[in-house]
């Protein structure tokens, strides 16, 4: 048994936590554990790890970085890695998201989309502090992120008080939630609207169309709002394209994380359009935005994105998540017939089956002892593979989720509901 007395686990209530399990190694879409055990990653390390664990592009990149230049601050300096990074981005992203600013967490990087968004109110003379989020939007863990998440998703009962003012909306799905989100966007002192396209993840793998985002842009627009996508889990191929949002609904300001470096070193990126940008130049230095992390734009990082984006381009990625989702249509459907269950559903690479009861993380040890890892959370039981799972090992973890499913009708209620 592991002796974890120095540390202190996320999520988890340490006077009754399970011993985590020692990994040593991994390699493709297996994590190795110190007892030889080998479990299938279904969920791609919280959805960062696409193109599978140690893959020779990105490995040999950070290697050959790491020789020349590891890290350097990040103000006046500046190094390839970087501007090659930005420029890539920038030519991908839809619009005119055009200036990449960079961070080292999905956290930060929401924290500097809202920061951007208030100041870029102030520097046109208006006072504007107030956010607009959705019901079970998850956008991070620090103060900020925290305050546009919905508390309902459970992540901050502890901080309820404390919080930058916002008000939650539901999703614009119908003409009486479009009414209300206009009745919202229409009082005083509203910076941005803040959402996930397409997956609303940490808040319940929760699906919409490209309609509700348009329905957003428009109501945004209307009321003169900006508009920040949380692209941190939905971004580089999750649902299916590149990224989770579409072409009519370019927000003014993206946020970027989890698989940008492919899951190999923490990075972010919050990425503003050239008229959010252009609000902070001027001739005078208190229009400048004020945030520099110290490891912004580490170069090791920024060559891991690199060579994941070269992938992206070299190996047919998307492709991949095509037959992926089509395997998690077809094999985690009969789970729709079984008790307790409410929903099955599947998009790009992420497949849901939902129950009736917040039982899930009740179900966590059962798929370890099948050889698989997954943490299901709340009411769901999901699968969030890399990219490069082959059918045979998809299958591995889909029958899992069927078999422990189907045996889950005894479960007794779980008080865990975080991924
Ligand atoms: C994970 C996540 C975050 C937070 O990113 P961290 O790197 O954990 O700080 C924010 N938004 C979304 C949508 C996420 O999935």
């Amino acid at each position: 048994m592991v002796c974890i007395d120095s540390l202190w686990l996320p999520y988890t209530q340490m006077a009754a936590a399970p011993a985590p399990l020692p990994v040593v190694a991994a390699s493709g879409v297996r994590l190795r554990l110190a007892d030889g055990r080998e479990l299938i990653d279904g969920i791609s390390s919280w959805w960062t790890m696409c193109h599978g664990y140690g893959h020779p592009h990105i490995r040999q990149a950070v290697a050959a970085q790491l020789e020349a230049l590891p890290h350097v601050m990040f103000a006046g300096l500046v190094h390839e890695p970087a501007l090659k990074l930005a420029r890539r981005l920038a030519a991908l992203l839809p619009g005119h998201l055009e200036r990449v600013f960079f961070s080292e967490s999905g956290s930060v990087a929401v924290e500097v989309a809202l920061k951007m968004a208030v100041q870029y109110w102030q520097n046109r003379g208006e006072n504007r502090c107030k956010f607009v989020a959705f019901k079970d939007g998850y956008h991070g863990d620090t103060l900020g992120a925290l305050s546009v998440t919905d508390p309902g998703c459970g992540f901050h009962d502890a901080l309820a008080g404390y919080r930058v003012p916002q008000l939650f909306a539901g999703l614009p799905r119908d003409a009486t939630s479009r009414a209300a989100l206009d009745e919202l966007l229409s009082q005083p002192g509203i910076a941005a609207a803040i959402v996930e396209p397409r997956v609303q993840g940490a808040g319940g793998m929760r699906f919409h169309d490209a309609a509700t985002l348009q329905a957003i842009r428009a109501a945004c627009d209307a009321h003169g709002v900006l508009m920040i996508c949380d692209e941190i889990m939905t971004g580089f191929g999750r649902t299916g394209s590149l990224f989770a949002s579409p072409p009519e609904a370019v927000p003014d300001i993206l946020c970027l994380s989890k698989a940008l470096t492919g899951g190999t070193l923490p990075l972010a990126a919050t990425v503003a359009t050239d008229r959010v940008f252009a609000a902070f130049c001027s001739e005078r230095a208190e229009d400048a935005f004020m945030h520099g992390p110290t490891f912004m734009a580490n170069p090791l990082a920024c060559a891991a994105a690199n060579a994941s984006l070269d992938l992206f381009e070299t190996e047919p990625r998307l492709q991949q998540v095509t037959a992926i989702e089509a395997q998690l249509q077809r094999e985690l459907e009969p789970c729709r017939g079984l008790p307790g269950v409410v929903d099955v559903r599947a998009i790009g690479a992420i497949g849901v089956v939902q129950l009736d009861r917040p039982v899930a993380a009740s179900l966590r040890p059962a798929f370890v002892e099948r050889g698989v890892w997954l943490r299901p959370f709340g009411d769901i039981v999901y699968l969030a593979p890399p990219f490069v799972i082959d059918a045979a090992d998809l299958r591995t973890l889909t029958t899992a989720v069927c078999e422990v499913v189907a045996a889950s009708a005894t479960q007794a209620p779980c008080e865990i509901s975080t991924p």
